[in-house]
């Protein structure tokens, strides 16, 4: 036992902790006592010090002592012991409904006795429910008072505080002995009073009763700050790692062939317009990435409407003039269609061959799909995850794009590099997002990629004019469309989730298509939503683009991609119920044309004020990332990555928005210690167990 480090000591050696605590241990993610030391408090008590019966407040917890002057049982609503206590300041109430003969005994008039619990208003006044308590019965009895504030664990059933209080500080005197390695590297980051890894732990699990204890809780305190920096940094050494070891694959040098060189020029001089800077400058970026015999990993971020499809196209261009096959990866079948449409139109007139694959397909023109991708005569397919599959193969494929990135997650893209050329090469990887990432989670959840930013518009975009509207008001909402759409403009209609079910949210768009079709006999009335056949909502969806329907009625579906120039208003239902992030995404739907567009927020009365303040945000901002920032700050980040990688980024001390400081400091150092230090990597991954990314398959 003394010649195992605490990180290989199992919790078995401790005392007290058979084959059953071990199993309850595991549960909560501790099997060695390296883990349990890491394992800290949720928050603190301070039994450190008497509180004056006189001066207990209403909900504050205290430690008191005090006489016994009375003691009875009560026979109200519930049966209960009463128990009077004075000191020399005032008089309180302890109340216990389940007690035994032995307690009554010990708590009879005279006795001296310590508590510890809240004191809440009751009938009597201040009453304590069910306090510890300790009868003072000799002078040197051990009484209710601590020299440490007192921790309080995360538990998991069949565990109390007590026993893992006893753990902690069981593994706390092995400390002493054999103390953990120090794995942050000597040039610290610039915080003098940052303190050690030993200082740090001993003072999170037994803080003097001086410390800042506010600080503590708010994790402001420096020991806790040190830690989360620590752990930060685990999870950053792990990203880089991979992304190293990804870019020590071979990938095929892409360069067009003489015979191709002139297809970017064909391509461009078909556009009705010109490529902005930002878009210019972000291919470049991506053209220098394809000369490389690595992997490219980029992330291309850019605001709806910023034009990352023509930048997609043009770097599949890259790959299928240089002899190769491209895959462009799309989260929605309508978004694929979509894509499918645009691509060909640009492609096909330079003698591309572009095709589409998606879940929904007939089995034959699948097996057609999946042949002539065997056999690289199919030069770009686009579909959605279908493209995962393992019976997908490709003859050559060079480049995969994934167009918004953020429902997908590190283990999806590593997935995609197996498509390469027989596993000797593996493909370039362009993922483009619309939901502009906030920095600090950029630089964690995407730390394994370069990041270029389109951050520029095309010229001539009409900005979106956001109102915010109850649902009472749904009259006027109704002749707006009327207006519009008699104006010869389109609309969408948009209804978002009722309940957590896609079936009800189907239904529910199918109601106010139905009512709408009652309210707006003039007009021409679509209706698409996900429980629809493909080909139908291609229909539907084609009718809408050609302008032979006026008003859409959708579900979220349409959030991501869809491109109508002539629908200039958008009407969203129960608006409050989605995130800013999902919001700006539908919004971007309209303000594609030349025209004045109208987005209207309706919600459901009442609104929280955090409601209120979610859709003010909408209404004063059009800047996808002040809007990511926000949602950000409103929602934690699960509503901007998806669950999945929500997942991946979940931390132990470390928090990703009271922490975002740290963030800032956090690359050059993972650099630093990766070029200098390389052997604290593994230890400081493995303490942390931050992502458990595969590294044998990466
Ligand atoms: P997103 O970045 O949201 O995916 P899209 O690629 O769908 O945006 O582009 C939105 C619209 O803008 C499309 O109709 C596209 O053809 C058009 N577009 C792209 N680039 C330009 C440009 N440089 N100038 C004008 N319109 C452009
Ligand atoms: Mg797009």
């Amino acid at each position: 036992m003394a010649n195992l480090s605490l990180d290989q000591l199992p919790l078995r050696q401790l005392k007290g902790v058979g084959q059953a605590l071990a199993a309850k241990l595991q549960r909560l993610g501790l099997s060695s006592v390296q883990d349990l030391l890491f394992h800290l408090p949720l928050r603190y008590e301070d039994r450190t010090q008497l509180t004056p019966l006189g001066q207990l407040r209403p909900g504050q917890a205290a430690v008191i002592q005090g006489q016994v002057i009375h003691s009875q049982i009560q026979q109200g609503r519930r049966r209960s012991l009463l128990v009077r206590l004075s000191d020399a300041t005032g008089v309180i109430s302890l109340r216990f409904f389940h007690f035994t003969s032995a307690m009554q005994a010990q708590l009879s008039p005279g006795h001296p006795i310590q508590a510890y619990g809240e004191a809440r208003p009751g009938t009597t006044g201040l009453e304590f429910y069910h306090p510890e308590f300790r009868h003072l019965s000799h002078p040197e009895a051990p009484g209710l008072l601590e020299t440490h504030l007192t921790p309080v664990y995360p538990l998991t059933e069949g565990i109390t505080q007590a026993r893992l209080r006893q753990l902690i500080q069981q593994a706390l005197t092995l400390l002493e002995t054999s103390p953990l390695a120090e794995l942050l590297p000597a040039s610290q980051p610039k915080q003098p009073n940052w303190p050690s890894l030993h200082q740090a732990l001993v003072l999170l699990h037994q803080p003097p009763r001086d410390t800042t204890w506010p600080e503590l809780e708010s994790g402001q305190h420096p020991a806790l700050r040190r830690l989360a920096f620590e752990e930060l940094l685990a999870h950053q050494v792990s990203m880089l790692l991979l992304r190293q070891k990804i870019r020590r694959d071979a990938a095929p040098v892409l360069q067009l062939a003489a015979e191709h060189a002139h297809w970017p020029q064909a391509l461009r001089a078909a556009l009705p317009f010109q490529l902005t800077g930002a878009q210019e400058r972000v291919l470049q970026e991506i053209q220098a990435d394809l000369r490389q015999p690595h992997p490219m990993l980029r992330l291309v971020q850019g605001d709806v409407g910023s034009g990352k499809t023509l930048v997609a196209a043009l770097a599949c261009l890259e790959a299928i003039g240089a002899g190769y096959q491209a895959a462009l990866m799309a989260p929605t079948e309508l978004l694929a269609e979509q894509h499918a449409r645009n691509l060909s139109a640009w492609l096909s007139p330079l003698g591309i061959s572009v095709g589409s694959l998606t879940g929904k397909m007939k089995t034959k023109a699948r097996q057609e799909c999946l042949n002539s991708l065997a056999d690289g005569s199919l030069q770009l397919v686009i579909g959605t995850h279908a493209l995962f599959q393992s019976q997908v193969r490709f003859q050559h494929l060079a480049l995969v794009v994934i167009d918004e990135q953020h429902r997908f997650g590190v283990h999806q893209r590593l997935a995609l590099r197996d498509k390469g050329d027989q596993g000797t090469q593996r493909p370039h990887q362009l993922i483009m997002t619309a939901t502009p990432i906030p920095r600090t989670l950029a630089m964690s959840a995407y730390a394994d990629l370069d990041v270029s930013i389109i951050d520029e518009l095309p010229p001539g975009r009409q900005a979106i004019q956001t109102l915010v509207l109850p649902d009472t008001r749904r009259h006027e909402v109704i002749e707006r469309v009327r207006h519009a759409c008699t104006a010869g403009r389109q609309a969408y209609w948009v209804c978002t989730l009722i309940e957590e079910s896609e079936a009800l949210d189907c239904q529910a768009a199918e109601a106010t298509w139905q009512a709408l079709a009652q309210e707006l006999p003039e007009l021409h009335i679509g209706l698409v939503h996900g429980r629809m056949k493909a080909a139908e909502k291609a229909e539907v969806m084609a009718a809408f683009q050609a302008g032979h329907t006026h008003l859409l009625v959708a579900t979220t579906v349409i959030e991501v991609g869809v491109d109508v120039p002539n629908a200039s208003l958008m009407i969203i239902d129960n608006a409050e119920r989605l995130g800013l992030a999902q919001l700006h995404q539908l919004r971007g739907r309209v303000g594609r044309g030349q025209i004045d567009s109208y987005c209207l927020l309706v919600y459901h009365p009442p609104l929280t004020a955090h409601g209120r303040e979610r859709l003010a945000v909408m209404r004063a901002s059009h800047d996808g990332f002040v809007i990511a920032q926000k949602d950000l700050e409103l929602r934690g980040p699960g509503e901007l990555l998806g669950t999945r990688q929500t997942g991946e980024l979940t931390f132990k001390v470390a928090q990703l928005q009271r922490d975002a400081d740290l963030f800032e400091q956090l690359k050059p150092f993972a650099q630093q210690l990766l070029a200098q230090t390389p052997h604290l990597a593994q230890p400081l991954i493995s303490r942390w167990q931050t992502q458990e990314l595969d590294y044998a398959q990466a």
